[in-house]
């Protein structure tokens, strides 16, 4: 069970570590992914702040609640189901760390019974849009289809995709996902939601040369920069967000952890916004 602490104001960003990666498909670590962001978050290298000048260190809204014990199986989507769905009763705004890209469809459910009208704004270099994957309905490489099949959101928008194969293709057709493809995307590009957002992140649609440390590299991705300005530029309401997929086992100098505080700390700002 996950302790939610009595004071929480509401619209409070709640930071939930999930620390699982029994569903990734070539390689373990992403599990180590919420300690080692918080290690970075506070090593005293960077100030707290973000671009905006919000200082997340003073900020009272902006709360970190551990790691969720997630557990294995049907019933660690059901346990992260269930944290999210307590979270959003009190009145919070949901920010988590993975753990794989599975994490996001039981996140969904518990979004779903709050929010008839949700967008998703999903960042990745793949479209995870499997109807199965190795045998698995829950692997990360489907949360998508998961997701779309239930009607959990009223659009799912996809950028940086850059891994498309003709059966995830159809998938996306099948379920009126819009996807903006990497090799279509500009820095101009702004994407108009009616109604609030919710941003799935996978850390490889970065480009390996800014986020190496990700189970699968997939080259000709965003720059730091570029997620950056997506994140500010968004006109909507952003009330909750994952950042999912860095693995720390491929991220020797720690670069990958940085980049993923810095998303955290602009993430979690424009979440504050309102
Ligand atoms: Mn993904
Ligand atoms: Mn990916």
């Amino acid at each position: 069970m996950l302790h939610i602490p009595d004071d929480l104001a509401p619209d409070t960003v709640t930071v939930l570590g999930l620390p699982t990666d029994e569903n990734s498909s070539f390689l373990r670590g992403p599990a180590m992914a919420p300690v080692r962001i918080r290690e970075v978050l506070h090593n005293g290298s960077a100030n707290l702040c973000s671009e905006n000048g919000l200082d997340l260190g003073r900020e009272p809204r902006f709360r970190d609640l551990g790691d969720l014990d997630v557990g294995a199986g049907a019933a660690a989507r059901s346990r992260i189901e269930e944290a999210v769905a307590d979270l959003l009763e009190r009145g919070a705004r949901v920010l988590a760390l993975g753990g794989d890209h599975a994490v996001t469809y039981p996140i969904m459910r518990g979004y779903a019974a709050q929010y008839d009208t949700l967008n998703l704004l999903h960042l990745d270099a793949h479209p995870d849009l499997y109807d199965t994957f190795d045998g698995s309905r829950f692997s990360h490489g489907c949360p998508f289809a998961r997701i779309m099949e239930e009607g959990l959101v009223r659009r799912l928008v996809q950028v940086g995709i850059r891994a498309m194969n003709p059966h995830q293709r159809a998938q996306a057709e099948r379920f009126g996902v819009e996807v903006v493809e990497m090799k279509a995307w500009h820095p101009d590009l702004r994407f108009e939601f009616d109604g609030p957002v919710y941003l799935s992140l996978d850390m490889d649609a970065l480009d390996p040369a800014f986020a190496p440390g990700v189970s699968h590299h997939e080259p000709g991705g965003f720059s730091t920069r570029d997620v950056l300005g997506i994140i500010h530029h968004l006109d909507a309401p952003l009330v909750g967000a994952d950042l999912v997929e860095f693995n720390p086992v491929r991220d020797p100098v720690g670069i990958t952890a940085m980049a993923a505080v810095k998303l955290l700390k602009e993430i979690a700002a424009k979440m504050l916004e309102g």
